[in-house]
């Protein structure tokens, strides 16, 4: 026997309800971002490594640990895409998308990859959906997009009980250098305290440590200096904007200055959306914020932005611990069947004018028995199965049975698709 293979560590195959999962949740997508103006953007899975490291930040977890790069045949470093923004802003800039203060309202679904050690809701290859507002100076596009979070995660079903949103605003280049130092200072003057990683953090990338999760290292970020202390005027003005357009929408959100996005690009608002159960500690289903200086970041010019992601296998596990049956579809299935051998070709062009018709309609190919071709119209969800026999061609029609309430009666071709369809 030759060798079989498994799919790589920290990837999975989408089948059956993960693969109708995902499905379900582009569809939500789709329908609820396009009613607030976004259109569908396709980027590459991989980019040049510099679009990435510019722009995510070289001292960031994910680029300084978790990135898939290699070099291609042509000796060019390319990286699997760990997160779409910087793609999607590579792209805006390609295509001139936010010259001469234009905007543009794009959305994402797509996997992304990053080496991280796979845990429930961790993975190499995980899939996300994402929004991204670009050219949007106003705190109103700040607002507009955690409510448009938020009216996706309650339409897909995760209930806004199970839910906590958030929010949070980062500075700006006015005002953060100056905080960055004295989160920087206190880590210094904690360090004994404090994991390795978050003590070499003083030198690197002083904001990370609020988002270790070991306790001992929170237990002393609670007491360093926060950030909404020193906001300029200008952040302060814009994160009270935002603030007054969640409440005046009647959304309810906790501010949390502890929340620092693992992203360098990340500027003024930032925010994440949080379930209670069902995830552990990976219980961040999505978040996103404001990156005004990624455009530059990338060789483009100004064009202040703001989005987010969510990530799906963590909104299928939220549905499934909530037990929202997402798979719960009305959608008619017809089955035909064939009573003997000499009824299949009939059986067969029947199912395809059914479909013509617009309708769901499967049968039997292997030549089963009638009984298991019941069988075969059970597992498949039938509402009802058309039966053709000896006696239907004759009279030149089918038997229909409703498999609910297990009537049978005899339909003509002609109105066959009336009686199914009402
Ligand atoms: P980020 O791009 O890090 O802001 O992540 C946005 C969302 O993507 C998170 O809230 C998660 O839901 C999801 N996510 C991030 N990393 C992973 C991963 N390794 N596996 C599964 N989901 C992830």
């Amino acid at each position: 026997m030759t060798q079989s293979y498994n799919a790589p560590k920290g990837t999975a195959d989408l089948l059956g309800a993960s693969a109708r999962g995902w499905d379900f949740l582009q569809e939500v997508a789709r329908e609820v971002f396009s009613r607030y103006g976004y259109e569908s953007i396709y980027t590459p899975i991989f980019e040049q490594t510099e679009v990435f490291t510019r722009g995510i930040g070289e001292a960031t977890d994910v680029v300084g640990k978790e990135m898939y790069t290699f070099e291609d045949r042509g000796g060019r470093s390319i990286t699997l895409r760990p997160e779409n923004t910087a793609g999607v802003v590579r792209a805006a800039i390609q295509a001139r998308l936010t010259d001469n203060g234009a905007q543009a309202k794009l959305y994402y679904a797509g996997p992304q990859f990053r080496y991280e050690r796979p845990q429930k809701g961790r993975q190499r290859q995980f899939y996300q959906v994402g929004a991204e507002a670009l050219g949007q100076t106003s705190p109103f596009a700040d607002a507009e997009m955690i409510l448009m979070l938020w009216e996706y995660f309650t339409l897909l079903g995760l209930s806004k009980r199970s839910m906590r949103l958030l929010v949070n605003s980062m500075g700006d280049d006015a005002c953060r250098p100056a905080y960055r130092d004295s989160v920087a200072t206190f880590i210094r003057e904690h360090s004994v305290e404090l994991c390795d990683d978050c003590a070499r953090r003083a030198d690197t990338n002083p904001l990370r440590a609020f988002d270790c999760k070991k306790p001992e290292c929170h237990a002393v970020m609670d007491s360093a200096p926060r950030i909404n202390e020193v906001l300029c005027e200008a952040c302060k003005q814009h994160n009270d904007t935002v603030l007054r357009t969640l409440d005046a929408a009647g959304l309810k959100y906790e501010i949390d200055p502890k929340l620092v996005r693992g992203l360098d690009y990340y500027t003024r608002t930032v925010f994440e959306v949080q379930v209670d159960h069902g995830l552990g500690s990976q219980n961040a289903i999505g978040g996103g914020g404001r990156y005004d200086g990624l455009f530059q970041d990338l060789g483009g010019k100004e064009a202040p932005s703001i989005g987010f992601a969510v990530g799906a296998e963590r909104i299928l596990l939220a549905l499934e611990a909530e037990e929202v049956d997402i798979l719960n579809r009305d959608d008619l299935v017809i089955y035909v069947a064939a009573a003997a051998d000499e009824q299949r070709e009939a059986a067969f062009a029947m199912t395809m004018e059914l479909r013509r018709r617009g309708l769901t309609a499967v049968s039997d190919l292997q030549d089963r028995s009638l009984k298991s071709q019941f069988k075969q119209a059970d597992k498949a969800g039938a509402r009802y199965v058309l039966i053709i026999g000896e006696e239907e061609q004759k009279r030149g029609g089918v038997t229909i049975r409703d498999m609910e309430s297990k009537e049978e009666r005899f339909a003509t071709p002609g109105s066959i698709v009336k009686m199914l369809v009402k």
